[in-house]
């Protein structure tokens, strides 16, 4: 491993003086950071150790929303009872992100900073992939590509994002809130990560040394739900997921919102489901009609057209569950 230098921070502003450099990382659950440096996907030569900051913790009411700390556990997020009650979409999906060993030590602003499972970007050989050597192509483009995308992808680049709570996020309109040296702003989380027609290389818009500190999530969504298809059930990334919120008004849909997981290097948000949805009856057949018409973009690559039904299918069952639900 390459060596660093480690220091703890003890308040916001010492962490981002410590990181003026462009090869520090901050360190908080470490749950992911430590397989970058072990496998070589990073090698900062200097870590600002995060999980003793006040305050980033805590979970506060925020008039009808939200605001999470960015070192607030996933376990301590998902078991919180306003994110049971008012985003069940949030708490499933942090419930099914990952095991409860790593619930307990994992944030939920680390989480959506984690990186695709794509097979060689993980490799620990030389291998072509535009995310580990800018330039040098994209192996699995042609090569192992069964979980990878179904939309957003390009020749340069055809990885997924794994976060559960990332799509959940997104589908609940969230806002990452991040502090850096030259000012912190808010990123809408469906804007969070970057396609790889912007950059290949990139994986989300933080700059160098720039601190996730909280999530904020807005008016109550009691009508949500989650649904995670995966290889085993008891711990694996996604095949696919789906997120769904909606609103029912005199026995119609009145709002809907869907995000997917695991289908692009963003969670994917079917905005035209989401209009087409608006007036229908829940459980009228032209709901599955309405679900599809989100789909007009999707692509599949070599050995992964399955995802495209797969998708279709599980984005119907989160609908199904939230309309269920609340
Ligand atoms: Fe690398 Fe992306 Fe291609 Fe995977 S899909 S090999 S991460 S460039």
């Amino acid at each position: 491993m390459h060596p660093f230098t480690y220091v703890r921070a003890e308040s916001l502003p010492s962490a981002l003086d410590s990181a003026r450099t462009e090869d520090t990382m901050f360190l908080a659950g470490g749950t992911e950071l430590l397989n970058w440096a072990r496998i070589g996907i990073e090698s900062p030569s200097h870590l600002v150790d995060i999980g003793r900051l006040p305050r980033l913790h805590e979970i506060t009411s925020t008039g009808d929303g939200l605001h999470i700390g960015a070192l607030a556990r996933l376990n301590d997020v998902a078991q919180d009872p306003r994110v049971e009650t008012s985003y069940p979409v949030l708490s499933q999906s942090i419930l099914r992100a990952a095991s409860a060993q790593l619930r307990n030590l994992a944030t939920i602003g680390g989480n959506p900073v984690q990186r695709t499972r794509c097979p060689y970007f993980r490799s620990n050989g030389p291998v072509a992939c535009n995310k580990r050597v800018p330039g040098s192509g994209c192996a699995a483009l042609h090569g192992a590509n069964e979980r990878l995308a179904i939309f957003g992808w390009t020749e340069d680049c055809v990885a997924v994002q794994p976060s559960d709570p990332a799509v959940a996020l997104a589908c609940l309109d969230a806002e990452i809130i991040t502090e850096h040296v030259d000012g912190g702003r808010r990123i809408p989380a469906t804007e969070f990560h970057t396609l790889p027609a912007e950059d290949p290389s990139a994986h989300n818009v933080l700059r160098p040394s720039e601190l996730i500190t909280g999530i904020e999530i807005g008016a109550p969504a009691p009508k949500s739900a989650y649904v995670k298809v995966r290889e085993r059930q008891s711990y694996e990334f996604a095949l696919v997921s789906a997120a769904a919120v909606v609103e029912v008004q005199d026995g119609v849909i009145s709002r809907a919102r869907l995000a997917l997981g695991s289908v692009a290097l963003r969670p994917w948000r079917l905005y035209d489901a989401e209009q087409a949805l608006v007036g229908l009856r829940p459980g009228s057949p032209e709901v599955m009609d309405a679900v599809t018409s989100g789909f007009s973009a999707s692509r599949p690559l070599s050995s992964n057209a399955y995802k495209i039904p797969l998708a279709r299918n599980t984005a119907l069952r989160a609908l199904e569950l939230a309309l269920e639900a609340g």
